[in-house]
């Protein structure tokens, strides 16, 4: 994966449209608003209304016991597996997996904890593949005590995993005596597009996590979710990774304001998606990935400009799309970015394309 960030580079000119990442969004003033009206108090005391307030609410929203804020989705998954495997265990997760390839090695580095690589078509995997990946259990072998799945997952083209998928992957799990976790970054971007309540979609996982710096458009923050044993639990790998946290509760409010205004309007971000997809359908030598929800993956292989190398031309037209590849790109819409900015996108790609040479 590529995926250089966006610094600022001396004489480029501004940014016009930022579809790099749906983690770009800026706080809008109404939601600093909620953030300087929050009521705070020791988030590790357990004495911080406002973050008291989002748990209680994840945990509805997601059909689980308890809920706990953390800083980060990062810091939601590494907490998740700690809690669920000890060092040398397995985790059975798609090859792409986020768990797998952009977290620094965290898994094995903290948990010792060993990632089996799944294979499948848009991030997903089914049972089959599921038996296929079995070990026995055995003196020699590896104890694979988790199954993860991504919703929606990210290399996956942000795909969508049907509800019923999900389940048979999770009755597979418990039934081989194995926990089950939902890294839920871009759950509500699922949720919004295949019209399943999110608790529904959860059902079956001994935890699961939401990111609110994703399309939610919070500064930071993200709750992890599970059975009030296993948020118990979790509480100990948290102190241990030093995410206790004080007067939280201001970033707590911004998720709140999230919860209530940002969750619907996701759906724009779908249509921005589409719309851009049909826009680079139409230029010779783009490849697209037909978008599920927010992201649009496209290869750029005929039109001989690799990814990095059209990423660079295109920043210098004030557009940032990231390369995800050698030949593959990633554009993401999010709160922040309109129809009229994702036309400027298409047509900055395809003016890019035209004078390649
Ligand atoms: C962004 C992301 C994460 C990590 O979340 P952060 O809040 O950036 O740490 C984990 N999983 C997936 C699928 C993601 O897209």
């Amino acid at each position: 994966m590529v995926h250089a960030p966006p610094r600022p580079v001396p004489g480029q000119p501004p940014v016009r449209v930022n579809l790099y990442s749906d983690t770009q969004t800026r706080p809008t003033a109404a939601m600093k608003q909620a953030m300087m009206a929050a009521e705070v108090g020791d988030e590790q005391a357990g004495l911080d209304p406002t973050v008291d307030a989002l748990c209680a609410r994840m945990a509805t929203l997601l059909g689980t016991e308890a809920a706990m804020f953390l800083p980060s989705g990062t810091m939601c998954n590494r907490i998740a597996l700690l809690t669920h495997c000890r060092p040398g265990e397995g985790v059975l997760a798609h090859e792409t997996a986020h768990i797998l390839t952009a977290e620094g090695g965290g898994a094995a580095a903290l948990g010792g904890v060993q990632i089996m690589p799944l294979p499948g078509a848009r991030g997903q995997f089914d049972v089959p593949t599921l038996e296929a990946a079995l070990l026995p259990r055995a003196r020699y072998a590896v104890a694979q005590t988790l199954v993860a799945v991504e919703q929606t997952s990210n290399l996956g083209g942000g795909s969508v995993w049907e509800s019923a998928a999900l389940r048979a992957v999770a009755d597979w799990a418990h039934g081989h005596g194995m926990a089950t976790h939902m890294d839920g970054a871009r759950l509500l971007n699922a949720v919004v597009a295949a019209g399943v309540p999110a608790a529904e979609m959860a059902a079956g996982y001994d935890s699961v996590w939401l990111d609110f710096t994703k399309g939610l458009g919070a500064p930071l923050g993200a709750v992890l979710c599970g059975s009030a044993d296993f948020i118990d639990r979790a509480w100990v790998w948290k102190q241990r990774l030093g995410g206790a946290l004080r007067q939280a509760g201001i970033c707590a409010a911004a998720c709140l304001y999230a919860l209530d205004h940002h969750v619907a309007r996701l759906a724009e971000d779908h249509a921005n998606a589409q719309a851009l997809a049909r826009e680079l359908a139409q230029i010779e030598g783009i490849a697209v990935e037909a978008p599920e929800t927010n992201l649009v993956f496209f290869d750029t292989h005929a039109t001989g400009l690799q990814a990095t190398e059209l990423a660079a031309r295109l920043r210098a037209q004030g557009v940032l799309i990231s390369a995800m590849g050698a030949w593959r790109m990633r554009a993401c819409t999010h709160l922040d970015v309109d129809r009229g900015q994702v036309e400027l996108a298409a047509t900055a790609i395809r003016d890019v394309i035209a004078d390649r040479r």
